[in-house]
């Protein structure tokens, strides 16, 4: 399952105008994207007009819909990116990580009385 969710604020590492893995120690800067969709096996982030990124991709009529992308993001650029181009997490809403597996589940609330949450799975497997 995605470990992130739309809104989600990510950092990621720039170099050369492409966004590259969190593994790579060489970078120019380190920015913070927004997830606008998550696609495939990794997610949408909005390029704000004052980055310049290569290999960013033009949404419009034609294409936001299948990217599963909301409309009001036409005519803005996005950029793809996959897990491991994730640096850290800047701001994570609407959700909570599991406390023992560390998965990010959606629209999650605490259930345990320290005010954590732990996940279906690892309540119904609690030695997976
Ligand atoms: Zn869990």
């Amino acid at each position: 399952m995605a470990r992130f969710a739309a809104g989600d604020q990510v950092v990621c590492q720039v170099r050369n105008r492409c966004i590259v893995s969190m593994y790579d120690s060489e970078y120019d800067e380190q920015r913070v994207f927004e997830i606008i969709s998550v696609y495939d096996e990794g997610y949408f982030v909005y390029v704000p007009l004052d980055v310049d990124l290569r290999d960013t991709i033009y949404i419009d009529k034609s294409n936001y819909a299948k990217m599963n992308i909301n409309k009001r993001f036409c005519d803005s650029d996005v950029y793809y990116i996959t897990d491991f181009k994730v640096l850290s997490v800047y701001k994570q809403s609407d959700g909570l990580c599991c406390n023992r597996c560390g998965d990010f589940f959606y629209m999650s609330a605490p259930n345990q009385p320290d005010g954590t949450m732990v996940c279906w799975l690892c309540r119904a497997y609690p030695y997976r």
